[in-house]
């Protein structure tokens, strides 16, 4: 995590100490590495690099329009999953032209918004939202280019509320259904056939279930240019995997190795998704320890950010890193386990829920009231999924760029609260 070293025993972001930031724009506090999204970005158009694709950024990861804006500048499309995603990157000044928009339950207002807009295609997910399609298009008098999402029964090995490319699970259509649909957008002028569309999962750690997604593309593209439809596009969706523990996560080439060659051979032009791996790592969040209390034999350290700004750990078990800024002991490599000088602790919110809890029986150093604690690959689904439950205002968000620092979301206020109440 070059981006966020520790340098003379103290955290930093690129040039700026974490604690500077910390004093100036108070804690909780997200702080981003522009440099390491436009790495990310890079590593994944170099991986790709032979067959063009077109990477649309996943917004749902995170829609902050600051760090839109730098991906928008990175010459990137995006994957929308809602009207108001769809809102933000026009915010942004994203192309449209590029934007893909994917989801179980688009609106008919949501698809007009689209059409409107000229979106580069939707990703159909079932046979009445293609009906649904359908009818606003041509009360536009319009074509919609359409992909449909195949559910390829692929175990990708994530976590239960994560898995979306397996046999029973909400998202796409298994073959038999697509083959239909696809014969009858054949029938429909307002509708015009683009591809196939899979997403598998996420986080996937391993480049087997790609391997399966291409070959599966490849059979059906091949099987549906029989049919007579001109397909050229396979999209791949998001899904990469990111190191949160250690080095777990893939360089961008594991994938493209397998996913390159099914593409060139099925002679089509590649869209990908991702967006836990463009945004995941570049983002830690850094809060302050409000106090330290030891009951039922544990070590409880209690810091101001809470599972209403990062809801992860919460929701999906999942596991960050974390630190003090300013550490007793240097960060190991590798953070789980027994640590010399360190004491097993828990790390938690304020909130009033036993699942508000960032780490749970981890080795960390001796933390006292007022330290600042660092909690690592925050980047996605963090800001994005946060909210307001207990009442607490949403956090400050900086964007470093070398040594310079942008406020790109101030913190809000309790007036801010309120605002949206009428009575
Ligand atoms: C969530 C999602 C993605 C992005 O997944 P990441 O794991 O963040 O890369 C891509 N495509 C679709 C359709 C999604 O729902």
């Amino acid at each position: 995590m070059q981006s966020f070293p520790y340098r003379d025993g103290e955290l930093y972001c690129e040039n700026v100490p974490m604690a500077k930031l910390a004093e100036q724009y108070g804690t909780p506090l997200w702080v981003y590495s522009k440099s390491f999204i436009l790495g990310q970005l890079k590593q994944i158009q170099t991986a790709f690099a032979e067959v063009d694709p077109v990477i649309c950024y996943s917004v749902k990861a995170n829609s902050t329009l600051g760090i839109l804006r730098v991906i928008r500048d990175a010459g990137c499309g995006f994957d929308v999953v809602s009207g108001g995603e769809l809102y933000r990157v026009k915010a942004a000044g994203g192309d449209t032209s590029k934007v893909v928009f994917a989801g179980v339950g688009k609106t008919d207002e949501e698809i007009r918004f689209a059409l409107e807009n000229d979106i580069l295609m939707f990703d159909v997910e079932s046979e009445q939202e293609l009906d649904a399609i359908a009818a606003v298009a041509d009360s536009m008098g319009k074509v919609a280019r359409v992909v449909l999402r195949l559910n390829p029964d692929i175990d990708a090995k994530t976590h239960a509320k994560t898995t979306t490319g397996k046999k029973g699970n909400k998202f796409g259509m298994d073959i038999e259904r697509f083959r239909e649909l696809a014969a009858k957008v054949l029938r429909d002028k307002r509708l015009a056939l683009k591809g196939i569309h899979m997403h598998l999962g996420s986080p996937i750690l391993t480049t087997g279930p790609y391997a399966a997604a291409g070959q599966k593309a490849i059979e059906v593209v091949e099987a549906l240019r029989l049919d007579g439809h001109d397909i050229n596009w396979i999209n791949l969706g998001g899904g990469f995997g990111i190191s949160y523990r250690g080095n777990e996560g893939l360089p961008a080439s594991a994938y493209a190795e397998v996913i390159v060659p099914a593409v060139q051979q099925a002679k089509c032009r590649l869209a990908l998704e991702p967006g836990r791996f463009v945004v995941g790592n570049s983002c830690v969040l850094v809060s302050k320890v409000v106090y330290t209390k030891r009951e039922g034999g544990k070590l409880f350290v209690i810091q101001d950010a809470a599972m209403n700004d990062l809801i992860r750990p919460a929701m999906y078990d999942s596991f960050h890193r974390v630190w003090p800024v300013r550490p007793a002991t240097p960060m190991p490599e590798n953070v789980e386990g027994e640590i010399v000088g360190c004491e097993k602790t828990d790390l938690v919110g304020p909130v009033c829920e036993s699942s508000d809890y960032f780490a749970k029986d981890r080795y960390l150093p001796k933390m006292q009231r007022g330290d600042l604690v660092a909690t690592f690959s925050a980047g996605a689904y963090g800001t994005a999924m946060s909210s307001n439950y207990n009442s607490r205002p949403r956090a400050t968000e900086v964007l470093v760029d070398g040594s310079t620092v942008t406020v790109i979301r101030r913190r809000e206020t309790y007036a801010d609260l309120v605002a949206h109440e009428l009575s």
